[in-house]
């Protein structure tokens, strides 16, 4: 099913993207919680991490490392550190259920999450 990021991908509905490839779209999260906070997603519909089951999907997975590694260059937080998280399901809190990765940084992040 269709979610608002897939508006996103087709510019229906406006977002602040920052990084783009073929395969790969990121944009500013909306409501952010750390100066910098990015979401990366796949451009096909994948709900959740627990739909990756195709050797496309896992190499899909490695394109969106890679844009997150640099995306952090680009937002100069690469070197002082920054927090990857999938949430998956509804114990994780996920709101949107198509993939997304979220990247954080820009200030010191705490841990355990809550
Ligand atoms: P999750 O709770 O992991 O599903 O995260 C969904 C994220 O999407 C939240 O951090 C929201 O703030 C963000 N979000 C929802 N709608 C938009 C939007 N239109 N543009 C940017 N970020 C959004």
């Amino acid at each position: 099913m269709s979610t608002i990021f897939s508006k996103i991908i087709n510019r229906e509905i406006p977002a602040d993207i920052v990084y783009e490839t073929e395969n790969v779209l990121a944009f500013r999260d909306i409501n952010p919680q750390a100066p910098v906070h990015i979401l990366i997603i796949p451009k096909i519909e994948i709900s959740k991490v627990t739909d990756i089951k195709t050797p496309e999907h896992s190499h899909l997975m490695g394109e969106m490392i890679e844009a997150a590694n640099k995306i952090a260059k680009q937002e100069n937080i690469s070197e002082t550190g920054f927090r990857l998280v999938f949430n998956c399901g509804d114990d994780s809190g996920q709101d949107v259920y198509h993939l997304h990765l979220h990247l954080l940084g820009g200030r010191k992040l705490s841990w355990p999450p809550g």
